[in-house]
């Protein structure tokens, strides 16, 4: 892909909060009821309101030599692999060289490839779909705001997030995440970007099609100060489409980012951090990304408020830095078509991640390994 790109490889500033804490500016994708608006910047370490034994930790700053594990000491008694039984799957586990099962001959157009030499008992790693560049490059960097990721709730204070948010100064470039076509320019009165919902402000959403992939991807850009194309005019990845903003319903400028597979409505989008590529790690190899599907035992979607991810870089040893994470708040938002994951970060760096969470009164704690420029996906359900 054509176009700008971040030169840099930050390996920690996805987990560095602290900075951003004054600085942040939110909106909420689906902002039809204002109490959503409630900026909360108190409540942006990403601690408030969690439960459990991790409440108090600090999840900025890596790295860290302090507490490995606040969660350490917990079994797995009681729980299963999805892969593990006769359930037949893509993800079959350790041991099944290459797929088997019903599903190995159904070759989706986005075949993700297992890698079966990265599969676990109840983890594998794919190839992914890393294909959209950062829509912003500012002095507040590309990441996205770690403290408001895709389905998050940021602990009950907003409603469920339909996007990820990009801080940057208003007025800086907005650029196109691919090359592709303007399907929508224009105020969020335009019901066909909205949805019924108010609050994009100004909204340019893109069309975009990839070899392999059998639907189009829509990308949304929204709150924009200035609107810099037209529907029906093709650009090309990297393309300034537009100016930040804070139009809509926003409490600062930045930039509210959507993907959207095979609709464009606000009940298509997916997590944009399994879309992005992945930064340059430490070591110049570039992140991956760790993508979970908790289940209770009835088989439904966990609905989780703390799932932690504690990067080791070698397994079992000491964290070097926490992510803190919470299931995907609702219906509303989905799971990557073959993944159906229910909780997601990307860019992380290579290496192990110990995830831990509570549910259904038990500690899951698991080991997963993070490739780099491939999505890991743990699947676990509650017997
Ligand atoms: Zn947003």
């Amino acid at each position: 892909m054509s176009g700008w790109k971040s030169p840099r490889g930050r390996v920690l500033s996805a987990f560095v909060l602290g900075s951003l804490i004054v600085l942040q500016s939110a909106c909420s994708g689906a902002a039809a009821n204002t109490p959503s608006l409630t900026p909360a910047p108190l409540q942006h370490t990403g601690t408030a309101g969690l439960s459990g034994p991790s409440a108090g930790s600090t999840p900025s700053r890596a790295p860290t030599t302090a507490t490995p594990s606040p969660l350490q000491g917990t079994g797995t008694a009681g729980l299963s692999s999805p892969y593990a039984g006769s359930t037949p799957s893509p993800l079959q586990g350790t041991g099944t060289a290459g797929l088997s099962g019903p599903d190995a001959d159904s070759t989706p157009s986005r075949a993700p490839t297992t890698d079966a030499s990265n599969c676990q008992e109840d983890w594998c790693a794919y190839e992914g779909h890393f294909w959209l560049e950062r829509p912003v490059q500012s002095v507040m960097g590309d990441d996205i705001d770690p403290t408001y990721r895709y389905g998050s709730t940021e602990n009950g204070t907003r409603e469920a997030h339909s996007g990820v948010e990009l801080q940057a100064p208003a007025g800086d470039s907005v650029h196109a995440a691919a090359g592709g076509v303007v399907v929508v320019a224009g105020g969020d009165d335009q019901a066909h970007a909205v949805a019924g919902n108010s609050g994009y402000g100004n909204v340019v959403i893109l069309k975009h099609s990839f070899p392999g992939l059998d639907q189009p991807l829509f990308t949304l850009y929204a709150h924009l100060q200035e609107i810099d194309v037209a529907p029906g005019e093709s650009v090309s990845g990297g393309q300034v489409i537009g100016k930040v903003g804070a139009t809509g319903a926003a409490t600062g400028p930045h930039l509210h980012f959507e993907v959207r597979l095979g609709g464009d409505t606000i009940g298509d989008t997916r997590n944009p951090e399994l879309w992005f590529q992945p930064h340059a790690g430490e070591d110049s190899r570039p992140n991956g990304a760790l993508a979970g599907q908790i289940l209770n035992p009835d088989g439904s979607l966990a609905n989780l408020s703390n799932v932690v991810l504690q990067y080791t870089r070698l397994q079992g040893a000491v964290a070097l830095q926490v992510t803190y994470l919470q299931t995907y708040a609702s219906s509303a938002q989905h799971g990557d078509d073959e993944w159906q994951e229910n909780f997601a970060a990307g860019d992380l760096p290579a290496g192990w991640y110990r995830v831990t969470f509570v549910i259904d009164g038990g500690m899951i704690d698991r080991q997963v390994e993070v490739f780099p420029g491939r999505v890991s996906v743990l699947k676990v359900r509650v017997n």
